[in-house]
């Protein structure tokens, strides 16, 4: 099969002023359609030719691994973002003080987290095994579902997700950011795992909201 870049979920420019559409014309138009288009070229007959996205996570290494999840971690992060102010539902609400106290502890320690990790990578709000909610900081192209972990909301924390904005202040960045966050995504994902993640193109980003708020 051949994978296909995710349409955006918004219009390029619907996110400013806080991400430009230059820096969605790069991140979407450039990094992310490389990989797919990377990803493509490497599992050409090989074993991972016919595989669904997250099954070549799970099977593959070196280059392959990189450029699939790369195309993974960008289509959870796209569709993570909203220009419509948006709230966790009541469930989401209960776990996050369940396992962080609060909304606000929450928020401190993932934009912490975010700010702390060195060099490129992605940090993730997860269940784990345990169903416990975690935030998980990964380094480059790793991801949470290699753990069997269910991923809720992520943050792209390499410099080409905020460099043209922000320049080297990736704090700011992750304030704006945090602004962004599609609560109707997350909480989506959080009562009904991977329902939106595969095939990546069912969600428009207007999701049709399951459970009372
Ligand atoms: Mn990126």
């Amino acid at each position: 099969m051949t994978h296909t870049l995710m349409t955006l979920p918004f219009d390029e420019n619907a996110l400013e002023p806080y991400i430009s559409s230059e820096t969605m014309q790069y991140h979407h138009g450039k990094h992310h359609a490389g990989y797919v288009n990377k990803l493509n070229t490497l599992i050409k007959d090989t074993e991972f030719a016919e595989m669904e996205l997250d099954e070549i996570i799970k099977k593959s290494s070196g280059g392959i691994f990189n450029n699939a999840s790369q195309v993974y971690n960008h289509n959870f992060y796209f569709k993570g973002m909203s220009s419509k102010k948006s709230t966790p539902s009541k469930t989401l609400v209960e776990a996050i003080e369940r396992d962080f106290a609060s909304m606000e502890k929450f928020k401190d320690l993932f934009l912490q987290a975010a700010a702390n990790l060195f060099g490129s990578g992605w940090v993730w709000l997860s269940i784990n095994k345990e169903e416990k909610l975690i935030i998980e900081s990964r380094s480059n192209a790793d991801n949470p579902i290699l753990d069997d972990h269910i991923p809720l909301l992520t943050c792209d924390v390499w410099e080409h997700a905020y460099y043209i904005d922000y320049r080297n202040a990736r704090a700011e960045y992750l304030e704006k950011w945090w602004e962004l966050v599609n609560w109707d995504f997350v909480s989506e994902n959080f009562v009904n795992p991977h329902y939106l993640v595969f095939p990546c193109d069912d969600y428009s980003g207007a999701c049709e909201f399951k459970e009372e708020k």
